[in-house]
């Protein structure tokens, strides 16, 4: 087979400058690099043909040869190992410092991560819990008993994961840094690249004898009652923290904390507005236009309501002091009392009698026409 020109693979002028060289093959690598063209075997051929070509034109020496022989010169891949290209005739390969850019663009830097130290305590996770509490107990404060299913730290091994009795090794294959340095072959040669250790899982520690209790976890899941104080006053979504009652913490960290999220479900009767309770109470007309005293429900109990004479529907009652409780303070907001005034929808002939006694009286026109009863009204009242 022959082997194309190195210019044409690059898609450059036999004059082409060092720089027109390497931007031609930042750019096509990039499109035929192998990371990103997976199972792809033509693609893969072409990348190395690339690298190739780069391999010699890049070079002032290798490229003399090659302009002056062409493929004779005995660059041509062939025979070349499994490391793939360039690897007869000229010895290393020519890259200036254009490489580390390429190199960060592929591998995203991944050669620069340094060491990591072997991994130390770490915090369990914090555990958030929803809680459903009614209105009358967040007027009271309530003390509430939850289960909470978590990872707690295994009592037998006491965390270590190994056996009673044993403890756990120190890794041989990474010596305890929970990492280990893996060589690459790749098109730019040979890559060192750090993983987390296959043998420990990056614990820098293998266990032996495993626990059998938490079967070499260190923590086991269990479920645990926690006491939830609910203070007076609190509203509808706040956030309680309770300190150490997350999950159990990792190579002997501290546990994260449990939050629990009070949910405090609607009332049938109040609404509530920051500290203040709004109540509506059905009154009637006559209550309305006579007004009335009367008793009304509050969270505590009852409270005594004054409607006076001539209260309109829609109007608002503020009772002091019968609201919620201010939280973690003192005093309480008020109770609001918005009236609703009901027209009646059923009346007995003697209630509809009296009220159009009330409108005739009033000089107002009720009732509809060829209504029986207002017939009999005007009959009755002699009224015309
Ligand atoms: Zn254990
Ligand atoms: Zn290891």
């Amino acid at each position: 087979m022959s082997k194309r020109d190195y210019y044409e693979v690059l898609g450059l002028e036999r004059g082409a400058s060092p720089d027109e060289v390497k931007k031609a093959y930042r750019r096509l690598a990039k499109q035929y690099h192998p990371d990103f063209n997976k199972d792809d075997a033509e693609t893969a051929g072409k990348f190395n043909e690339i690298k190739e070509a780069y391999d010699v034109l890049s070079d002032p020496q290798k490229r003399d040869q090659y302009d002056r022989f062409g493929h004779q010169a005995g660059f041509d891949g062939s025979g070349a190992g499994p490391e793939g290209f360039g690897g007869s005739g000229f010895g290393g390969f020519g890259f200036g410092g254009g490489i580390d850019e390429i190199f960060e663009q592929f591998f995203g830097g991944m050669a620069g991560a340094g060491r990591r130290r072997p991994p130390g305590p770490e915090q369990g996770n914090h555990l958030r819990y929803d809680l459903d509490i009614t209105l009358e107990e967040a007027f009271n404060g309530v003390e509430k008993v939850i289960n909470i299913p978590r990872t707690e730290t295994c009592s037998e091994c006491e965390g270590s994961r190994a056996k009673a009795g044993t403890r756990p090794e120190t890794c041989p294959a990474c010596r305890g840094s929970g990492q280990q340095q893996f060589a690459r072959s790749t098109p730019f040669g040979r890559i060192m690249s750090t993983q987390v250790c296959r043998d420990c899982r990056g614990e820098g520690t293998v266990v032996r004898e495993p626990c059998p209790a938490c079967r070499a976890q260190g923590r086991v899941v269990k479920e645990r009652k926690v006491d939830i104080k609910i203070p007076a006053g609190i509203e509808d979504g706040s956030r309680l923290r309770v300190s150490g009652e997350g999950e159990a913490g990792i190579r002997g960290g501290p546990p994260g904390d449990l939050y629990v999220i009070v949910r405090v479900k609607p009332h049938k009767k109040f609404k509530r507005q920051g500290n203040d309770l709004i109540l509506e109470v059905p009154i009637s007309i006559s209550q309305a236009a006579l007004g009335v005293e009367m008793e009304v429900p509050t969270l505590a109990g009852t409270a005594e309501l004054r409607i006076p004479e001539g209260t309109q529907h829609g109007a608002t009652f503020r009772l002091k002091g019968h609201g919620m409780p201010q939280l973690r303070g003192s005093g309480k907001g008020d109770l609001r009392v918005k009236v609703q005034v009901k027209v009646p929808k059923r009346l007995n002939p003697r209630q509809k009698e009296l009220l159009a006694e009330l409108a005739h009286i009033s000089g107002e026109e009720v009732g509809l026409e060829n209504r029986s009863f207002l017939d009999k009204f005007k009959d009755a009242f002699g009224g015309g």
